[in-house]
């Protein structure tokens, strides 16, 4: 493993060549086998039995969101380089005849869809807010919310752990800085031992996320200095940049704000969240484990497989 791009492309060319990931011609997108998805569907099981005793309440939402809320949470103004909206035809017969010309000709047949009111999801907490905030002001107690969906990021790449469409599962904390801000401290430390549990190597750091344009850089510097995000590493195609695969994210009111979300006690909500990246845990696994689940150690199979 020399330099990253090397290192993602032999491991991709490795996790295709043993049937794991199925190529579909487009960078980031790839079909899973039953091998893949057993380990999602094991890691994914551990993140619920972590989270137990907590009571959480499961949400589960398709991979996509009412656009008008889209809107509304700001995405465009720090991300619009990575959103994905979804397009239809909406025409007559006449268009219809003049884009199957087009497709026939192979020119751009695209410019002539309209917008539908439905935006892919960019990461699985943004339902919740404004579902939250039809209900009310929250209870004393706040929120605790469990959300699992695909996720769509516009981030074509040839490493395997950047997809386009991508699992992650998370769970968010809504109500005070102080209910929020424990939360997520207890989180950095249940995260990591769960991973560790796992038997690979494991780094938690500082992070900030990829703000667009140049007031986008003050965006980021303010992040990490406010200590906002933190992400744990694991090492997948590169040694020197390890790759995130959970998140401890802290939002300050940024949802409160957008959607009006209020605690009991009138002020602005605060928000934060784990993420936990479901390809990437599982792609850390094969990567340090090896490339059949068969052979992992023993102990890391009784975690997962009980
Ligand atoms: P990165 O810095 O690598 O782009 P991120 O900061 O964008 O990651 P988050 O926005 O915090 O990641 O998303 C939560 C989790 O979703 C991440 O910890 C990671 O495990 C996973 N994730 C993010 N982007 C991708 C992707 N393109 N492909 C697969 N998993 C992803
Ligand atoms: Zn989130
Ligand atoms: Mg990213």
């Amino acid at each position: 493993m020399t330099t990253a791009a090397a290192g993602a492309d032999d491991f991709r060319d490795a996790l295709i060549r043993h049937g794991l990931l199925i190529p579909m011609g487009v960078d980031g997108l790839y079909g899973r086998s039953g091998v893949f998805e057993d380990v999602v569907e094991r890691f994914n099981a551990l993140v619920t039995a972590a989270g137990q005793r907590d009571r959480a309440e499961v949400m589960r939402f398709p991979p996509a969101l009412n656009r008008r809320h889209f809107e509304e949470s700001g995405y465009l103004e720090s991300f619009p380089q990575l959103a994905g909206t979804v397009h239809s035809f909406t025409g007559g017969e006449a268009d219809h005849r003049a884009l199957l010309k087009r497709v026939a000709a192979g020119e751009d047949w695209t410019a002539g869809q309209t917008a539908t009111g439905v935006v892919m999801t960019p990461a699985a907490c943004y339902p919740i807010y404004p579902t939250l905030a039809a209900r009310g002001p929250l209870p004393a107690e706040g929120a605790l919310v469990d959300v699992y969906s695909y996720c769509f990021r516009h981030e074509p790449s040839l490493d395997p752990a950047r997809m386009q469409l991508f699992r992650m599962r998370e769970y968010v904390r809504i109500g005070t800085p102080e209910q929020v801000t424990a939360f997520r401290s207890d989180w950095l430390e249940r995260g990591e031992a769960l991973m560790r549990s796992l038997g690979v190597p494991v780094t938690v750091d500082l992070a900030n996320d990829p703000f667009f344009g140049r007031a986008g850089r003050m965006l980021a510097a303010n992040q990490r200095d406010q200590g906002l995000k933190f992400e744990l590493l694991i090492p997948i195609t590169s040694a020197d940049k390890p790759t995130a695969c959970l998140s401890f994210n802290y939002h300050q009111d940024h949802f409160g704000l957008a959607w009006d979300l209020r605690t009991a006690d009138g002020d602005l909500a605060h928000s934060a969240c784990v993420g936990f990246g479901l390809e990437r845990v599982a792609l850390a696994l094969f990567r340090h484990l090896g490339f059949d689940p068969q052979g992992w150690p023993a102990p890391v199979r009784s975690v997962l497989w009980g």
